[in-house]
């Protein structure tokens, strides 16, 4: 009973400070405390506020910031959610922060039009006739017909449609963006600043691209450049094929074909019997044009206005020795470059050449000695030499800005005989270089020096 009261009597105080200490915490606690609104975006609770109010407040000057910089009609894509709750002042988010904070948790959406190609949402744009405008416009501008043809049929060889649709402010696109990715596919193509010295075919060859393909993605014309010009250069496939059928006629020459007669009484000369001259025909045709390029083409009438002429040379017998004969016929460093540059395009199918730059006007030398057997121009070679080395060997030096030797001259191993130049069906300076054993193309590096 004694231990019972003296255990009473220390209990009593010690109980009673807990309770005020206790009491005095709450006190604390709930001056501290205010009533707050949890702001739950999505499900998710994002930030405490002081009032609904304020966050509406804040909500509607973020969208019509937004509405302002679109300039067109947003909503809201996010859930936003209130609940009121007790909570320690000091996690109340500050007025002027609420905005910011909004920012980085909510998205606006805008009612937009989108081009669905294939099925694959492409692009989207502010409205309905803005996306087909710019449909409208990538099938004229690839649909482009050359002149003397008319069209019979415009269409895409992909399936276009264009939806109403409602997404992320930043998905959407303006028409240039839109322009660009259709015919570039890609949103962000990369930029080239053309610089000094440039010329299409070679910011191409730097790039890894072509030349068609650069000028189709800026809708470039000519091949004139400026400088400070920014130039797409990304390999690009338009997503959208521009399938045109076209009729048209035109006058078109008939290449002269080239005859050898060998004359073993002659000296070892080669002498132009017939320069040859090329005939002409109107043709009519129809064709199919896939973004401006003939897929398929067939005559449906021809008119022959002249006859071509065959070239006829004559050949003498005896030969100017080239080369040693190695096991490929023919061995390395037996020729001389014809001019020395960068290499552009290499030797591959299709390229049975090297094509080497350089500016127009630089001096290009002959690879070996011989005879020249073709000088002037053919066709998409424009002003092409050919030099005749003996013993089955030739080399050919196309889209030469001039030439200084003709048919039947000897010519020796380095002499001047034309100048670098982009004639013909050429894309920049360059000399596109052949080296043929009996007729066929070698590859030039393996018997240049
Ligand atoms: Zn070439």
């Amino acid at each position: 009973m004694i231990t019972y009261l003296r255990h009473r009597d220390q209990l009593a105080p010690a109980s009673f400070l807990v309770l005020a200490l206790m009491i005095f915490s709450c006190m604390w606690l709930l001056a501290q405390n205010a009533s707050a609104v949890a702001v739950n975006i999505d499900g998710q609770t994002q930030f405490l506020a002081s009032s609904v109010q304020e966050v509406q407040e804040a909500l509607q000057q973020l969208e019509a910031e937004q509405e302002a910089q679109a300039n067109t009609d947003l909503k809201l894509s996010n859930e936003v959610e209130y609940q009121n709750v007790f909570a320690l002042s000091g996690r109340v988010l500050p007025s002027d922060q609420i905005s910011v904070k909004l920012a980085q948790c909510v998205r606006f959406e805008a009612a937009a039009a989108t081009i669905v190609i294939n099925g694959k949402a492409v692009a989207s744009l502010v409205d309905q006739s803005q996306a087909q405008q710019l449909v409208e416009r990538f099938k004229t501008e690839y649909g482009k017909l050359a002149e003397g043809e008319n069209l019979i049929q415009l269409d895409f060889e992909e399936q276009v449609e264009i939806i109403e649709d409602s997404v992320p402010l930043e998905q959407i696109c303006t028409p240039e963006q839109a322009y660009d990715l259709i015919a570039t596919g890609t949103l962000n193509p990369e930029k080239y600043v053309v610089q000094e010295g440039d010329n299409l075919w070679l910011i191409a060859r730097r790039n890894d691209t072509y030349v068609d393909d650069i000028k189709q993605a800026n809708h470039l014309t000519s091949e004139l450049l400026s400088l400070g010009q920014e130039l797409i250069v990304v390999k690009s496939k338009p997503l959208l094929t521009a399938v045109a059928k076209v009729e048209g006629s035109k006058l078109e020459a008939i290449p002269f074909e080239t005859q050898v007669v060998v004359d073993p009484s002659a000296a070892a000369t080669v002498r132009v019997r017939e320069p040859g001259q090329d005939g002409e025909r109107k043709i009519t045709y129809q064709a199919i044009k896939k973004n401006g390029v003939v897929a398929e083409r067939t005559i449906t009438s021809e008119e022959i206005i002249k006859n071509p002429v065959a070239r006829v040379l004559v050949k003498g017998n005896q030969v100017v020795q080239v080369a040693s004969r190695g096991s490929t016929g023919i061995s390395k460093g037996v020729l001389d470059w014809p001019v020395y540059g960068p290499i552009s395009q290499y030797y591959r199918s299709g390229h049975p050449a090297i094509d080497i730059t350089g500016k127009v006007g630089t001096a290009l030398q002959a690879s070996g000695s011989g005879y020249v057997v073709e000088a002037g121009w053919n066709g998409g070679y424009g002003r092409t030499i050919v030099i005749d080395h003996g013993n089955g060997y030739s080399t050919r030096y196309a889209h030469c800005n001039s030439l200084s030797v003709s048919v039947g001259q000897k010519v020796s191993r380095g002499q001047t005989i034309a100048t670098l130049g982009s004639t013909g069906r050429s894309t920049g300076p360059h000399c596109h270089y052949e080296v043929l054993y009996n007729g066929s193309a070698v590859n030039p590096l393996s018997v240049l020096k």
